[in-house]
């Protein structure tokens, strides 16, 4: 017969839900409180993936699945060998909901909403009888020889396990109370988010996406290939989301100032020039024969900025303009002022340090039955789903680890 534990959970978001029911049918025996400081539990989970809760990615390589983690990459190699894409999708599956796949490999319900994964985790936790205790925000936590003491609405209350699954903050003022007993606290920093351009004049192409382009960050080696999107206020889509996640420690210490560099074509110089070998002879009009696999309005806005004109025809390009059209293809460059946050997916890297957590089964190495999981580890990943497997994954093996 399994012991009558008590474990607290801190935190009603995506990993602890996790953490709750696994502990819970493990060992059905264990006393299992959700503590929420909030009146609402899930609510990322209900805005995630614009309402449609981007659960996972279809990367089913352990391998390859840790490289879309800019930070705890490596680290999640063990936990990932334990719960990966494929045990997500089974473990959704066997309670009921199926998952698609989209063509850029995000994992969505095949309802497309979130709600369905809310009654999901609701009713889950509800049948294994796991206690929600709305409001109450524990403020401190003290490791004692008779268990684990947390503060949570002036009272101090005694567990014998607690799995500290509180989510990402803005903050590092916000992580005081681990900070306080011992943790190495890596300062948060926001990921995951567009560029807002100084000179807006290509904002006028809002809306256009570019195939294949390559994003760079000026004086530093930060590179991601992907399609660009053109906003009203500067540049999104994969490749600037995925720079902003690799780039974000790099990017905050610039304030958000510094240089993009856009390979339009995600070509390079040799393979344009062998290219432009072929076409410069020809007596077409540049602005009507495009043969890029750039969009038409970024073509003509690009032959504007060059201040070439609309009867310039191709085999009478000067070497000075060609040399300029293509610097302008493969190396344009726009200053960025400030950033916008991605309203799809957002989160915050930073957090424990994962040299404080054992990794195969989340538990502290500073605290004995203190477990961690979610975005309160120095884990993030780009967008496509990867957070929320990191939350399912981490949420799993503290909730396994701590019922046993
Ligand atoms: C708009 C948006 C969309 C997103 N879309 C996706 C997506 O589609 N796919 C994806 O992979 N990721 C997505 N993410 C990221 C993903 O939602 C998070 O990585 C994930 O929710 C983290 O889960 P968590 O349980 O660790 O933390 P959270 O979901 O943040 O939950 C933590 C909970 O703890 C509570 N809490 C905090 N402190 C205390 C305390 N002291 N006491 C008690 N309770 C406390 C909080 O109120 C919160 O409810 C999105 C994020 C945002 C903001």
């Amino acid at each position: 017969m399994k012991s009558a534990i008590k474990i607290a959970i801190i935190g009603g978001g995506a990993s602890g839900f996790m953490a709750g029911i696994t502990a819970k049918e493990i060992n059905p025996n264990a006393r299992v409180t959700i503590f929420e400081k909030t009146d609402k539990i899930l609510a990322k989970v209900k805005i995630s993936g614009g309402g449609r809760c981007n659960v996972t990615n279809a990367t089913f390589s352990v391998s390859q699945l840790i490289k879309n983690y800019p930070r705890g990459g490596k680290k999640l190699k063990k936990p990932f060998n334990l719960f990966n894409t494929n045990h997500t999708i089974d473990w959704f599956e066997k309670r009921g909901v199926r998952l698609k796949t989209e063509a850029d490999n995000r994992m969505f319900p095949e309802s497309n909403t979130s709600e369905t994964i809310i009654n999901l985790l609701t009713t889950t936790a509800e049948n294994l009888k796991i206690r929600l205790s709305y409001k109450s925000k524990v403020t401190a936590i003290n490791p004692t020889d008779k268990g684990i003491e947390l503060d949570i609405n002036e009272q101090k209350l005694l567990f014998d396990k607690v799995i500290i699954a509180s989510g990402g903050t803005p903050k590092k003022e916000g992580l005081n109370w681990l900070e306080n007993i011992g943790y190495q606290i890596v300062n948060p920093v926001p990921s995951l988010f567009t560029f807002n351009l100084a000179n807006k004049d290509i904002c006028k192409l809002m809306g256009l996406s570019i195939p294949k382009a390559i994003a760079t960050i000026k004086g530093s080696k930060l590179k991601q290939e992907g399609a660009m999107l053109i906003t009203h206020w500067g540049l999104s889509g994969p490749s600037i989301l995925k720079l902003s996640s690799w780039g974000a420690e790099d990017l905050a210490k610039r304030n958000y100032n510094f240089k993009v560099g856009v390979n339009w074509l995600a070509k390079n110089e040799e393979e344009l020039r062998v290219q432009f070998s072929t076409i410069t002879a020809s007596r077409k009009l540049m602005h009507k024969h495009n043969p890029f696999d750039v969009p038409k309005r970024l073509w003509k806005f690009i032959l504007d900025k060059l201040e070439i004109s609309d009867s310039q025809i191709w085999g009478e390009l000067t070497k000075k303009n060609k040399n300029r059209l293509i610097n302008t293809l493969i190396n344009d460059a726009f200053e960025v002022r400030g950033k916008t946050t991605f309203k799809e997916e957002f989160v915050s890297c930073g957090g424990i340090n994962l040299s404080d957590v054992n990794m195969n089964t989340m538990e502290s190495k500073l605290h004995k039955g203190v477990y961690f999981a979610g975005e309160i580890l120095n884990i993030d990943g780009v967008t496509g789903g990867f957070n929320f497997q990191a939350a399912w994954t981490t949420g799993y093996l503290a909730g396994k680890n701590s019922a046993i």
